[in-house]
Order: structure tokens, then C-alpha cells, then sequence
């Protein structure tokens, strides 16, 4: 797991009262609806009675969830009693009965009368034998099938897992590939109105190409890649824009086991980081996606440009050949 409010805060044996579920809320959620969005978006929307307490509607951003999935014998792990406890609970149960966590964004947070609804929008990836738990189910996913999702409790601003932190900056770019699509499309429906920027987002084909609708004062790129390589045609576009001469795009390959993951106030290769968000700075970036990709943006922003690491928020939300663990 990343380093924020994802993270136990102490055992409970009875059902947890809300002072003892702590700042993340755990529901058991059904699948309500399914839409093939394109030939490699799947929109599951999902109900449950706790999402009345969970995330911040018309504030959602890049709002990430961790979700779980079930085991090969479908059966979801029971956290219902582990309150704030529920990951060590999770952790403590034996491998073939706890089932697979993922981060994933929260589409949209919709309430309408007495019940709330969360959409995630799953990328499914090449259907082959190395597709993840995550893909699997999300292509076979049925009305009726649950998983569990874990969010942060309504009404706790900094209750973890929303990194668009532009500070004062009022011009943002923002970047990645067909994961962040959620993201980035989410942040667009909830940024400041006084905020102007570009949206860049590289996707399989120009079939998953799914309108997005600028608020005033923002462009969108969408870039489909087509046959050429991961994150290629993302890079390329980012620096043409930023006016930064290259020749060929060559990726890295991520500098850490665990994808690249960078903000103001954490960094996964161990740098220093600064006490805050910058409020200095009138530009400020926000990057996710496959993590050698993100890592290849970070060489180019930080060492080329000399851009100050504050004012980007990079994160590898996945890395190729690497099977996630939450
Ligand atoms: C904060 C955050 C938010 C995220 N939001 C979303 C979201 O809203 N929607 C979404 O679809 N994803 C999202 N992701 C990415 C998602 O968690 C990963 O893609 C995850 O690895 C998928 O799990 P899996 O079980 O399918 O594959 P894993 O078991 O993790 O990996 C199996 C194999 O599939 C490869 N793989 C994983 N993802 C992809 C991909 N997208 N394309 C090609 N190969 C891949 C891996 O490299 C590995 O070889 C998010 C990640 C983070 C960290």
C-alpha cells in the first residue's frame, strides 16, 4: 500500500461504531450496472449502504479506493468486524481465502434520493493468460457480483488518497495514460474554476477515444497510441508542448521495484521531500500512469527543464510485467 491514510489504526471485535472504523470505510458493495464504454473501458457502477458515508461527492478529483476482489472460490474475505483493523484483518487471512487488492479511482460518486452509487471505469488490458485478477473480473463482470471498496470516510478532506494538490497555481498540466483516464476526467468535473490548464491522455485506440468535456479555460489532447509503444506518443506530445527539443522518445525502465511514486509529500526513491505543497509556483503538474513512463516525464521535467519537484505530483500507477499488490 502507499504511504497515506490507507493503513490500520487498531483491532475491534464487536460490529465497528464510527469513531472505531477510523478515516476509511469499508463496504461490500453489488454491481448495479455494467457499460462497455469502448473496446477497453468497462464502467461497473456499484451499490452499497455505506457509501452514504464514503468520499467527498462534487469533490471527488483523483479520489483512489482500494478494492478487493474475490479468491478463486468467489467467496469475499469478512472484514465487516475488523473496523480500522480491516487491512491487518485482511493481511492475517490466509492467502487462498483473502482474494486480491487493487487502487482504483472513483469514477463518480452519484447520489439521487436515498442511496449512493460509485462508478469505476476498469481498463481491461489484452485479454491473455497475463492478465491480472483486477482485468479478469472486470471482463466478466455480472449485476449481482460484489467486491469490497474501500474509501475515506465523507467529510475528511485530508482522509488520503486525493493527490491533485495544485496549491496557487492556477495553470495545470495534466498527463497520463488510458488508467488515468478516470482520474483525469474526474478532476476535470471538480477543479477550481479560476484554474486554466491542458489535459493530455494517451489511449489504446481511437475507438476508446470517449468524449470528455473541458470546463472553461481547458484544452484536451486525447492521443490514441494505435500500434506504437506505451507511453510514446504521451511523451512526445508533453514535451513538443513544453517546447523541449527531443529526438527519439526513449522510455525508461522504472527506477524501483514498486512503481514511481512522487508527490510533495512523499517519495517512493527515498528523496527528500519538502514539508508541503508548493504555493510558489503558477504551474503545476499531475502525471500517472505506467510507472516507466511517468519515470521518463520526471527525467525530463526535473533534470531537463529543472523543474521543481513540488510542482508535480508523478505516479506510477502500474508497472509493466509487475502484478500490483493493492
Ligand atoms: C491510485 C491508482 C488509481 C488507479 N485507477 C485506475 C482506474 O480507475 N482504472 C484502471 O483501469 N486502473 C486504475 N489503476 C491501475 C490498476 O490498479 C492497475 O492497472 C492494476 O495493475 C490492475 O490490476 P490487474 O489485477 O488487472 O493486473 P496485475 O495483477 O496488477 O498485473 C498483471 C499484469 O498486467 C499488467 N498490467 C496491469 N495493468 C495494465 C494495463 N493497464 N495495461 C497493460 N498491462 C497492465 C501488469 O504489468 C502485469 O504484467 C490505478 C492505480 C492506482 C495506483
Amino acid at each position: 500500500m502507499s504511504a497515506d491514510a490507507f493503513s490500520e489504526q487498531g483491532a475491534s471485535l464487536a460490529p465497528p461504531t464510527e469513531a472505531e472504523e477510523g478515516p476509511l470505510v469499508v463496504a461490500r458493495s453489488q454491481v448495479s450496472r455494467i457499460e462497455q464504454l469502448s473496446p477497453h473501458f468497462v464502467r461497473v457502477q456499484f451499490e452499497a449502504p455505506e457509501f452514504s458515508r464514503m468520499g467527498n461527492p462534487g469533490e471527488n478529483f483523483d479520489q483512489r479506493v482500494k478494492v478487493i476482489f474475490p479468491p478463486e472460490n468467489g467467496e469475499l474475505p469478512d472484514l465487516s468486524h475488523a473496523g480500522a483493523a480491516w487491512y491487518r484483518v485482511w493481511l492475517e487471512t490466509p492467502e487462498p481465502a483473502r482474494g486480491a487488492m487493487r487502487s482504483y479511482t472513483i469514477r463518480s460518486l452519484h447520489e439521487s434520493g436515498e442511496s449512493t452509487s460509485i462508478i469505476i471505469d476498469f481498463v481491461v488490458h489484452e485479454p491473455n493468460s497475463e492478465a491480472g485478477p483486477a482485468t479478469r473480473w472486470a471482463m466478466r463482470a455480472a449485476p449481482g457480483d460484489e467486491l469490497l471498496i474501500i474509501g475515506p470516510r465523507r467529510g475528511l478532506r485530508d482522509g488520503g488518497g486525493v493527490e491533485y494538490a495544485p496549491g496557487n497555481a492556477r495553470s495545470v498540466i495534466l498527463a497520463g495514460d488510458e488508467t488515468a483516464a478516470p482520474a483525469i476526467s474526474s478532476i476535470l468535473e471538480s477543479v477550481d474554476p479560476t484554474t486554466h490548464g491542458v489535459a493530455f491522455l494517451e489511449v489504446p485506440t481511437i475507438t476508446d477515444a470517449i468524449p470528455i468535456d473541458p470546463p472553461p479555460g481547458w484544452e484536451i489532447h486525447v492521443l490514441p497510441r494505435e500500434n506504437a509503444a506505451h507511453g510514446s506518443r504521451l511523451i512526445a506530445t508533453v514535451l513538443d508542448y513544453l517546447g523541449t527539443p527531443h529526438t527519439s522518445v526513449r522510455i525508461d525502465d522504472a527506477e524501483t521495484t514498486d512503481p514511481l511514486w512522487e508527490t510533495a509529500t512523499f517519495s517512493s526513491l527515498g528523496e527528500p521531500v519538502a514539508a508541503g505543497v508548493s504555493t510558489r509556483s503558477a504551474r503545476w503538474f499531475w502525471i500517472a500512469g505506467e510507472s516507466g513512463m511517468v519515470t521518463t516525464l520526471r527525467r525530463h521535467l526535473v533534470r531537463d527543464l529543472g523543474v521543481d519537484r513540488c510542482d508535480v505530483a508523478f505516479m506510477g500507477y502500474w508497472r509493466r510485467g509487475l502484478a500490483m499488490r493493492g
